[in-house]
């Protein structure tokens, strides 16, 4: 029988079983930022111990930066203590760091990938619940939490309970105005929050293969908000297209004989990674890419979407165990069972973050606002996902796209995804968001709500002042 890529690629970084009946596991690369590395530093410190392979470690900061303006000191004391913390321990203990002025600074998920740090193969370890994004390259890729980075930077090992893989299918096509994070989310609406708990999820179907890395990374990035710890694609021809060159894959820029042969030996040992035909698996579905829609969320968790056409579940039409969740996500929303997502008045449009932040979705979300203007009542924000997003997106004008349809047009970070920083919600407002997370609070207001869509979607949101399908706007050319 073939073995699946966790299979193998598990296999490979194992170092040993441990008592517990966990693996322990080598970490090919470790990603770290500024919010969780600070104790775990201070506790390296504390037991007189060095980071054990730095160059396997790499730093950048996103989460507490301000995206209007990189000047220091930051106003906040806190984020200010934590950039200071980063710089210092990264000189310390000899760890390269992507920090402010570096043009290769911002989210870590998105700079990973588009250095070329993140391959085929590999275990990756972050910590961020959102790693799931790298699995995009046919690697196995764990959000950890801050002792565990203190682990990881310690050892370069981390011990880790085996996964199910479930194979999650998607078949068909995609039809015009519908993108990976309809994809995503409809996936998560049909098998849950919790459905991928103790499984990693292989996505594949003609759906997946047809996908630009990017929007890989952006149905990889959510893997975790159904639950499923590691989602994970495997590696193609898109995935060696995309990584050949990039500064930090084998070869680098590939110039020389030499060069090319250290991509060729890669890429041959990165092909021998995916599944074989006949891979085992512990589970499988399937979905009609045909029939996904663009999806919305109303609710409070990633699981709570529709169809922008559709009416919102009320507690008499769904499962008893459901019942309590959606008659708060509607109370939390404001919401009627029964209406309807799209006319949905927003006070805010959110396009960027680590599942939405890339140059494939500002080019999407710009094809919608060329022309077009930003309703009177709608604070509109593009933040792109690294200091590279933003240099490609404007050597192709699309700042100006947007600064002319009336968005800010923003320096690198997480913005108004965690609200770590001064982007955050105010109140009870409405924010059409491109993120990944309509938890409670996620937005920095207790109240503030979220609504999860992709950026094309946010882009006709803000420039309608109320949830509305996208496909409308693709139809319709705007008077320029
Ligand atoms: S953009 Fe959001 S999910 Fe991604 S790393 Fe930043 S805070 Fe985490």
């Amino acid at each position: 029988m073939g073995k699946n890529l966790l299979e193998k690629v598990w296999e490979s970084h194992a170092v040993r079983e441990l008592p517990t009946g966990q693996t322990q596991l080598f970490i090919g690369l470790h990603l770290i930022h500024e919010v969780t590395s600070p104790q775990a530093f201070e506790a390296l410190r504390e037991r007189g111990l060095r980071v054990r392979r730095p160059d396997r470690t790499f730093a950048t900061v996103d989460h507490i930066v301000p995206t209007h303006t990189h000047a220091r000191p930051f106003e906040d004391g806190l984020a200010e203590q934590m950039m200071s913390a980063i710089e210092r321990n990264c000189r310390e203990f000899g760890v390269p760091l992507f920090g402010l002025g570096d043009r290769r600074q911002g989210v870590v998920h998105v700079v990973g990938p588009e250095l070329g740090l993140t391959q085929p193969g590999m275990t990756i370890a972050c910590g961020d619940s959102h790693t799931s994004t790298h699995g995009a390259f046919g690697a196995i890729a764990f959000g950890i939490g801050t002792s565990q980075v203190r682990d990881v930077l310690a050892t370069q090992c981390l011990a880790m309970d085996r996964l199910r893989v479930r194979r999650v299918c998607v078949g068909g096509a995609l039809g015009p105005g519908v993108y990976a994070k309809d994809v995503i989310l409809a996936i998560i609406r049909r098998l849950g929050v919790k459905g991928g708990v103790g499984f990693a999820y292989e996505f594949a179907g003609e759906v997946i293969e047809r996908l630009a890395m990017e929007e890989r990374m952006t149905i990889c990035n959510m893997s975790i908000e159904g639950g499923a710890r590691v989602g994970y694609i495997n590696p193609d021809e898109t995935t060696f297209e995309y990584l050949r060159g990039r500064p930090f894959a084998p070869g680098g820029a590939v110039g020389s004989d030499r060069d090319r042969a250290r991509w060729d030996s890669a890429v041959a040992w990165w092909r021998t990674r995916a599944s074989d035909a006949g891979a085992r698996y512990d589970d499988e579905v399937t979905f009609d890419g045909g029939a996904i829609r663009p999806h919305v969320t109303w609710g409070i968790n990633p699981g709570q979407s529709v169809d922008v056409g559709e009416a919102l579940p009320d507690a008499a039409s769904v499962a008893a165990d459901e019942r309590a969740s959606v008659v708060e996500a509607l109370e939390f929303m404001d919401f009627r069972g029964g209406a309807r997502i799209a006319g949905t008045r927003i006070d805010v449009a959110f396009i960027g973050s680590c599942t939405n932040g890339r140059i494939s979705d500002l080019r999407e979300a710009a094809r919608v606002a060329r022309g077009r203007r930003v309703a009177s009542h709608v604070k509109a924000l593009v933040v792109p996902g690294s200091q590279a997003v933003r240099a490609a997106a404007e050597a192709e004008g699309l700042d100006e796209v947007f600064r002319a349809a009336g968005f800010d047009w923003r320096g690198a970070g997480c913005s108004m995804c965690l609200a770590m920083n001064p982007d955050k919600l105010v109140g009870r407002q409405v924010c059409a968001s491109s993120s990944n997370r309509n938890f409670k609070g996620r937005q920095g207001s207790p109240t503030g709500r979220t609504l999860l869509m992709s950026p094309a979607m946010v882009a006709a949101a803000a420039v309608a002042g109320e949830v509305i399908d996208v496909r409308e706007f693709l139809a319709e050319p705007a008077a320029v």
